[in-house]
């Protein structure tokens, strides 16, 4: 029986994931990105920080100075803007628009001042996001990673005590995925996501 009550023709809604930093949304996105490319687009955003070896200028950010990214906010080009770990990160109104434009779900990737903004407009996205298993493991991941300096480390991991708190903050999150074994969480994400899946398939080949 098909649903048509106000909820199920409202379409799919956007995404938000959050997480501190290293506790793998990216490795996430990426996954569901290339299971899903027809469904799903990431909105590039705008950081002042520098490119990290692999990353690509318009494809992982849209690499600017402080100049250039205090002129786009002050002409109301960015939905939201952020300071995080000595850098400006923020989502433009044209990263959203090329996503809508290509018909599919926008997924944001913000740090928690970002989730801040989203929830006082009318965007009602699903909420998700993506924590490490312990601090301990987190901070292994950075080490890792090899992508950021020492100091640049204790900044995120100072932040990332603040996001795992934040996290655990009733009526913020709709999903909590907890990354420790990849495929698990993984799995996590898909199904947090198959509702608007779903509908966006029905919508889709509906029309
Ligand atoms: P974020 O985008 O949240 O900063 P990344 O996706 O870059 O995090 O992940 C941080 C590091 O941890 C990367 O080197 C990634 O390969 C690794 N990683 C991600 N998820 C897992 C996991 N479940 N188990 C082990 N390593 C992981
Ligand atoms: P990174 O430097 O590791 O790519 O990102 C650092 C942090 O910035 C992450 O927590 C990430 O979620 C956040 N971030 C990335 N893009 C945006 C954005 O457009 N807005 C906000 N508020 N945060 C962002």
């Amino acid at each position: 029986m098909r649903d048509f009550t106000a909820k199920a023709m409202a379409g799919p809604r956007p995404v938000v994931l959050s997480g501190p930093s290293g506790a793998g949304k990216t490795t996430l996105l990426n996954k569901l990105l290339k299971e899903y490319d027809s469904v799903f687009g990431r909105s590039v955003s705008h950081t002042t920080r520098n490119p990290r070896p692999g990353e690509e200028n318009g494809k992982d950010y849209h690499y600017v100075t402080r100049e250039v990214m205090q002129t786009g906010i002050q002409k109301g080009d960015f939905v939201e803007s952020a300071e995080f770990s000595g850098n400006m990160y923020g989502t433009s109104k044209a990263a959203v628009q090329d996503v809508q434009a290509k018909n599919l779900i926008c997924v944001r990737v913000v740090d928690m001042q970002g989730v801040r903004s989203i929830k006082g407009t009318d965007l009602r996205p699903i909420y998700v996001s993506i924590q490490p298993p312990s601090i301990a493991v987190l901070e292994k991941r950075l080490r890792d990673r090899k992508t950021e300096s020492e100091d640049d480390l204790q900044k995120r991991l100072k932040a990332a005590k603040v996001d795992m708190e934040f996290s655990k903050e009733p009526g913020i999150f709709d999903f909590l995925i907890i990354n420790d074994n990849l495929e698990d969480a993984y799995g996590e994400l898909k199904q947090a996501l198959l509702e608007e899946i779903t509908k966006f398939k029905e919508v889709n080949v509906s029309s």
